[in-house]
């Protein structure tokens, strides 16, 4: 089962499968949450798009002070 990532702090996104700890590769972020997005959504999704996605989410999940991180974590 693929599961599509993406870093709290930068936005990068990833597909993951089976794994617990998902480490984000472009900023060295731990640990990575798990979006609501499908991997074939993701897989069809334009790279353009992605980083709308991207971008709305950084905006809906981290609010103005970030610093609380910790919250996302399950
Ligand atoms: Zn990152």
């Amino acid at each position: 089962m693929m599961k599509v990532y993406i870093c709290p702090s930068c936005g990068w996104m990833r597909v993951v499968s089976r794994r617990k700890d998902v480490e984000c590769y472009k900023c060295g972020e731990k640990s990575m949450i798990l979006t609501k997005m499908d991997f074939t959504t993701f897989a069809e999704m334009p790279e353009k798009e992605r980083s709308a996605y991207a971008a709305a989410w950084l905006y809906m999940h981290q609010p103005p002070g970030k610093g609380n991180r910790e919250k996302f974590r399950r």
